[in-house]
């Protein structure tokens, strides 16, 4: 108990909303003492909502001690123990929430329940000091631009089918290129549209603000399995197709909000494309341009931690009884009372 009783605070958060399990620990004034991540990569195939769990509860106690150790605090130092509720896979949810609820049984600490999307906002406001942001958060899982209005994070426009992350992801795997040393298939979709010189015109799909990429999908597959393309330049033609859908409805929600910010967040933002895309259109509009570095962009425990901080200075505690995962749980259905003072 002694330690308990340090000047400062700490909170411990756990990500595993789907194929990377992640422990960050954070102070109370937003100091990241630890972010340790690992990443399950399947043999073939996309992530298998059980192996991917399997992973988790495999890496779960090393990647804790690791957490510790880098941070230099013991377990009887940590405050609060926050977790991923969702949105998510359910399996990979769930082993985060046990390990979640079996640490903070064990310190006799509050549980604070995170929204993963929410998450990803939150600390990228903090590492990039954006106040508030139109937020396009890109990754494997979600599509979404928001920005905060009337209490909530609203959602301006999302995905109606897959996320860009994915419908990158798939069209690598398609195309043959293998993933290998962590290098993620968006990092070489981005080598290879390097290189491209051609642009073939593929499907556009906006409806409204809403975004679509499955049909794009299958016309890109159809023509890489036709032959008749580099595949430098279906890449180079794929990434300038979907990145132009997102910053226009990104622009859309831009002049709408007329806020001064615009953040990139998620996996697919490490892109230095889209980065350059988004960051002309915030010129366009006097706003300023924040990308969040990749340690914090991918999924993490820090962004978890932060976000867990923000809820328990809130008094939004949740009771072990009900701290069971939400795995459709939407952005714009998240009380935030911390948001705007
Ligand atoms: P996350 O779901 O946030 O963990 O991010 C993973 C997604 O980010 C995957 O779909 C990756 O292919 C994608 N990604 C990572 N690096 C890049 C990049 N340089 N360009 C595009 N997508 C990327
Ligand atoms: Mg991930």
């Amino acid at each position: 108990m002694s330690t308990r009783h340090s000047a400062a605070s700490y909170c411990l958060g756990i990500e595993s909303t789907a194929d990377d399990f992640s422990v960050g620990i954070l102070s109370f004034d937003g100091d990241v003492l630890a972010n340790i991540i690992s990443a399950y990569i399947p043999e073939k195939g996309g992530i298998h909502p059980r192996e991917a769990a399997r992973h988790h509860a495999e890496v779960a106690g090393n990647i804790l001690e690791k957490a510790f150790q880098k941070a230099r605090i013991k377990p009887q130092d940590i405050q609060v123990v926050a977790f991923s509720q969702g949105p998510g896979m359910g399996p990979c949810l769930r082993t985060g929430a046990t390990a979640a609820r079996a640490l903070a049984a064990y310190l006799q600490v509050p549980l604070v329940g995170v929204n993963h999307c929410v998450a990803h906002i939150e600390i990228g406001k903090l590492v990039t000091g954006a106040k508030d942001p139109v937020t396009l958060y890109v990754s494997g899982g979600n599509t979404i631009v928001s920005a905060f209005e009337a209490g909530i994070y609203r959602i301006f426009g999302e995905t109606l089918d897959i996320a860009v992350g994915n419908c990158l992801d798939v069209f690598a795997r398609e195309a043959g290129l293998r993933q290998d040393e962590g290098v993620p298939f968006g990092a070489m979709v981005e080598k290879m549209a390097s290189q491209g010189q051609t642009f073939i015109s593929l499907p556009y799909t906006v409806k409204g603000m809403d975004l679509s990429f499955s049909g794009l999908l299958t016309a890109v597959i159809q023509l890489l399995h036709e032959g008749k393309h580099r595949l430098e330049d279906l890449c180079f033609s794929l990434q300038e197709t979907v990145f132009s859908m997102l910053t226009e409805v990104t622009e859309r929600a831009l002049a709408h909000t007329e806020k001064l910010e615009v953040l990139l967040t998620g996996g697919v933002a490490a892109n230095k494309r889209l980065q350059s895309m988004l960051s002309q259109i915030a010129d366009e509009h006097n706003a300023r341009f924040c990308v969040v570095p990749k340690e914090y962009a991918l999924d993490n425990g820090a962004m978890i931690a932060w976000t867990g901080i923000l809820a328990y200075q809130h008094n939004m505690t949740l009771p072990v009884e009900e701290s069971f995962v939400k795995l459709r749980w939407r952005l714009d259905e998240v009380y935030a009372p911390w948001v705007g003072g």
